[in-house]
Parts: C-alpha cells; sequence; structure tokens
C-alpha cells in the first residue's frame, strides 16, 4: 500500500494534537500556578488518608446549566493524629461547598483557597474507617471543546434533545464534583453515581445498574456501581435519548456482559457495527494484554457528543460509526482504514490507563505509550505482521521531539503529544530487539497482572520490563522518554562484516539490532564506538535501511568512512 505524504494528524483521546513532522518548536520552561502544585502535589492533607468509595449523587439543571449534588467519601485514616487536622478537598470555581457532614451526624468546618478546600475534621484514629458527605451546588465549567478542554457537556442531539456528559481528563474530576483530585488515589472499593433526570431521558453511568426509581416530578433517578478501584476522571455521567442492546461476550475469563447505549436514531446502525468492532477489540487485546480487567463491572459502550474517551467500563464513543479516526487514517498505509479508531485505543485503556494507572500525571505515557501500540498490535492480530508494521511505521510521522515525553513530576503537567506516536514506536523497537514475540506477550499480559488494579510509576514499570526481559533497558527508556533525540544508528558492511555504532544517543544508549527472516538471523548490540562482526551474504541482505526503519524508531546513517574506526 502506498504511503501517502500528507501531514501526519495523530488525534488523541483526550489531547487534540494536530501537527506535521517538520512543525518543531524549541522547549520552552513551563510556569507552575499554586493551584498546579496543590493538584499535583501529594500535600500532608491529603496523604493522612486514602480513598475507599465514592458515593455520588447529582442532578443536572439543562437550562441553566447548574449542578448540585453531594459525594459521601469514605477513607481509611493511614496516619493517626490526635488532635483536630485539615482535609483537603477539591472542587473547582465556580462550583461551591454547601455544607460537609462527618460520619453521617455532625457538620465540619471548612475554609477555601482557589480551587482547593480545607475540611477540619476532628481526631483520626489509625486504620479507622470514616466519612464526609459533602454538599455542593452551582454553576459548573463548560467544555468548550471537549474532549480536549474538558467540563460539563450540556449538548443537544441531532433532534434538539437534550445530550449531556462529562470529559475532565487533564482538568481533572473536581470540576465537576467534590474528590481528591489526584491521579495516585482511586477509591478502593469502587464508586456510585445516582443521577436525578427528566424522566423523558435515559442516565447511564459506569458499572451496573442498581436501581431505576420514577420520582413525583416528572423526574426518574438512576444509579450505577462500579466495584473495582476507578479513577476519578472516568466516573461518567451520560443522559440523553438512549436505546440500549446487550450481549454477553465469551471472553479469556468466562462470559463478560457487553452494554450498547446509542442514541434511538443511532440504533439500526449500531447493532451491526459496534459489535463487530468490540469483539474484534477483544479478540485482539485479550491475547496481547490478558483478560479484560472488569469483568465484574462488564463493559458498555456509550454514545458520546465529543469524540470518545476511555472511561472506565463505560467507553464514550463520538466517532460517527465510521472507520479511522474521524474517517481518516494517521498511519498513511491505509489500515487505520480497516477500523473504528476510538473504539479500539479508548478500549485499549482499560488495560493500561485504567488497570493500570500512574500515579503522577507526569507518568501518562503508560497509558498513552502503550494504547497507542494496541493498534499496532490490533492491526498485526487481525491483518498480519506487515500490516502492524507499517501502521505503526506510519504514525511515526506525528513524532514531534518538541519536549520530553516525561515532564515535572508533582505538578499536575503533563508531558510532550509524542506519549502516543514516539512511545508506541519505543515499544515497538524494544519488542523487535528482544526477537521474541512470545517474551514481549508474556511482558505486557505479566504488566496487567502484576499491577492489576493498581496505581504505578514509571520506575515500576520500566524495572519490570527489565527484569522480565533479562535485559537493561534503563538507557533506551531514558532515550526515547527523557530526551528529544533520536539515535542514530551508524553502519556499513565491509568485507564481509558489518561495522556498528550508536550516536547523537544519551551514554551508554544500549538497544539491539535484531533482524531476521524465516532462514536467518543477526544480532548485535551497538555501543558508541565503532564494533564489528561476520556476516553472511543472507544476513547482509537483511541489513536494509529502510526495513532497519521500519523496526526501530532509529536515524539510520550507511557511513563508509574508514577514518571513523
Ligand atoms: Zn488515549
Amino acid at each position: 500500500m502506498k504511503l501517502i505524504k500528507s501531514a501526519a494528524i495523530i488525534l488523541l483521546c483526550n489531547f487534540c494534537l494536530s501537527y506535521t513532522s517538520s512543525a518543531q518548536t524549541p522547549p520552552t520552561k513551563p510556569i507552575y500556578t499554586k493551584a498546579d502544585t496543590l493538584r499535583g502535589t501529594l500535600t500532608k492533607e491529603r496523604t493522612w488518608w486514602d480513598v475507599q468509595r465514592y458515593e455520588l449523587s447529582f442532578k443536572p439543571d439543562y437550562i441553566n446549566k447548574t449542578i448540585a449534588g453531594d459525594n459521601v467519601i469514605s477513607y481509611k485514616v493511614v496516619k493517626g493524629n490526635t488532635g483536630n487536622i485539615k482535609m483537603q478537598i477539591d472542587l473547582q470555581e465556580p462550583l461551591i461547598i454547601d455544607s460537609v457532614i462527618y460520619n453521617g451526624k455532625a457538620p465540619l468546618q471548612f475554609s477555601k483557597s482557589t480551587s482547593v478546600w480545607y475540611v477540619t475534621v476532628p481526631a483520626q484514629k489509625l486504620t479507622e474507617t470514616n466519612s464526609v458527605r459533602i454538599f455542593y451546588h452551582g454553576k459548573v465549567h463548560q467544555a468548550i471543546r471537549a474532549p480536549w478542554d474538558g467540563g460539563f457537556i450540556f449538548e443537544q442531539d441531532s433532534l434538539k434533545r437534550p445530550y449531556m456528559t462529562v470529559a475532565c481528563q487533564g482538568l481533572g474530576a473536581s470540576i465537576w464534583y467534590p474528590n481528591k483530585d489526584h491521579q495516585s488515589d482511586e477509591p478502593d472499593k469502587g464508586a456510585s453515581l445516582t443521577m436525578t433526570v427528566p424522566d423523558t431521558l435515559t442516565a447511564i453511568a459506569n458499572g451496573r445498574l442498581v436501581f431505576k426509581r420514577q420520582n413525583n416530578d416528572k423526574t426518574t433517578t438512576y444509579k450505577y456501581n462500579v466495584v473495582n478501584p476507578i479513577s476519578n476522571y472516568c466516573i461518567i455521567p451520560y443522559i440523553g435519548k438512549y436505546v440500549n442492546f446487550k450481549e454477553v461476550y465469551k471472553g479469556e475469563k468466562g462470559p463478560l456482559d457487553v452494554n450498547y447505549w446509542v442514541l434511538d436514531y443511532n440504533f439500526k446502525k449500531a447493532k451491526t457495527y459496534m459489535p463487530d468492532q468490540v469483539h474484534k477489540m477483544f479478540q485482539a487485546l485479550e491475547h496481547w494484554f490478558g483478560p479484560y480487567p472488569f469483568y465484574e463491572d462488564g463493559y458498555q459502550l456509550i454514545d458520546a457528543s465529543h469524540t470518545g474517551m476511555e472511561h472506565q467500563s463505560a467507553v464514550s464513543y463520538g466517532n460517527g460509526y465510521k472507520f479511522g479516526y474521524r474517517g481518516r487514517d494517521a498511519s498513511g498505509y491505509g489500515w487505520g482504514m480497516k477500523w473504528d479508531f476510538i473504539i479500539i485505543h479508548e478500549s485499549g485503556h482499560e488495560w493500561f490507563g485504567n488497570n493500570i494507572t500512574t500515579k503522577d500525571l507526569a507518568d501518562m505515557w503508560v497509558h498513552e505509550s502503550f494504547t497507542n501500540y494496541s493498534e499496532t498490535l490490533f492491526t498485526e492480530y487481525h491483518f498480519g505482521k506487515q500490516a502492524g508494521n507499517e501502521y505503526n511505521y506510519g504514525i511515526r510521522k506525528g513524532i514531534r521531539n518538541d519536549k520530553p515525553i516525561i515532564p515535572d513530576y508533582n505538578v499536575n503537567a503533563q508531558g510532550s503529544g509524542d506519549m502516543y506516536p514516539k512511545g508506541g514506536n519505543m515499544l515497538h523497537s524494544i519488542r523487535h530487539s528482544m526477537d521474541n514475540d512470545q517474551l514481549f506477550r508474556s511482558i505486557l499480559r505479566g504488566l496487567n497482572k502484576t499491577f492489576y488494579h493498581q496505581t504505578v510509576t514509571t520506575a515500576q514499570i520500566e524495572s519490570f520490563i527489565n527484569k522480565q526481559a533479562g535485559y537493561n533497558y534503563s538507557k533506551v527508556f531514558d532515550q526515547y522518554l527523557r530526551t528529544i533525540q533520536t539515535p542514530v544508528l551508524n553502519y556499513y558492511i565491509k568485507d564481509g562484516q558489518v561495522y556498528y555504532k550508536w550516536s547523537d544517543c544519551v551514554k551508554g544508549f544500549n538497544l539491539p539490532i535484531v533482524m531476521s527472516n524465516a532462514k536467518t538471523k543477526v544480532k548485535f548490540i551497538p555501543s558508541e564506538s565503532w564494533q564489528h562482526i561476520k556476516v553472511s551474504q543472507e544476513q547482509a541482505k537483511l541489513l536494509d535501511k529502510v526495513e532497519i526503519e521500519k523496526m526501530y524508531d532509529v536515524k539510520i546513517l550507511v557511513t563508509p568512512a574508514n577514518n571513523d574506526i
């Protein structure tokens, strides 16, 4: 298939980054506000308590663009104290906390500093579980370009009927409900979302329906529940003229309840379109990553007014029932037009993002790089190895190298959009350097098993991969995650020998190069000094510049220089 040389457009789940490979800007030093620091730091008002459960209830006012509700936060005391202590609750302006009730009885005092609220709670005994119920209301920040800017979304469907949801990754769930808005602390025992909406509309949320109750005032209340830990930004309401169809998918771990919620006028096309893509997604991703991580909560795919988001067990869908990303292919090879980008990518996050969640936003590459690579793995599973390689190579033109993928820690900072195509290409390079797909697959499945329902750091992921691979890839991670350089592989073949070395790389960069076919294989580990090994004619043929580039995210210089040796 011919590579289309158009500007690469990599369009993403939460951050719309449209760019060309030539659009490089020098990195600038970011400025962090007090609010960034309070959001991104594990302050002392946050670390003494561990969230166990959120029980959120709310009612949206579609006309006035307001919401009112309460969140019961159950928490375990992980650092006891004898006197009054402050608890940091995040709720962003212009929403207002009205009152806070302690353990279902006593009102508590609280004060406010920007979008942070300090609630004064009495002495806390180590390991005991308490709760605060926080009542709040007000105008809610509305998203302008959801899902990329985030906020509450008061939309209309195409028949001009109310259509509401929320997208808040990056911006934080405190944009619409009070919580501990830090990625490291997920409610260990899950969360419930209770929504009261006009009885002409249907409300859906993550997990399973607990009850639906008709009220006397032409409203209906719906309660949904997840039993597994969940990121705050993934707890999402969907309210509109929804209809439902469902099935039981026979997955790796047994029967999985799959629910499709679509606007009434999408029912007919959804019924054939969605299950086909969802089945293919589960086939490929359970193969590579292991069982879907949330069988207990089921899997739902839900129509949304924005393009899509990875909301745990309730994936948002807004890709127009068209293959590609809004009908386009990021790879330029055509492979991206063989499947629905949003269904595959956002569902890929169930493993990397929702099952394995990073503690700090700075480590978001763990979510996006592996999920980006799930697109290649999906393509390979259904269309063959060459298709996967071409897809991965094709999206490489979206790499900008504008700034490192890992930014500053503890300030709610987010790294370069390169965490998608460059991160995916890094994983592809590591995979080929292992030259053992069985091992690579066992590492992906092992990550999901070892860090099942956990929050992690980059260091944990790196060391797990190094240990399982039996090779130290630390310098490879440094190169791709922490610098903006593309390493250069210098090599040439002379008198039956291949001469090779790395340049433009971090000190000690040691990515092995392996090229193989059914008959033979050649492997070498370049350093920054010239080395050489003997190669047969057959092996020499494998060292084709273009073929190496497809497997490894490197620049290549075929250097016939002698004086450099
Ligand atoms: Zn994503």
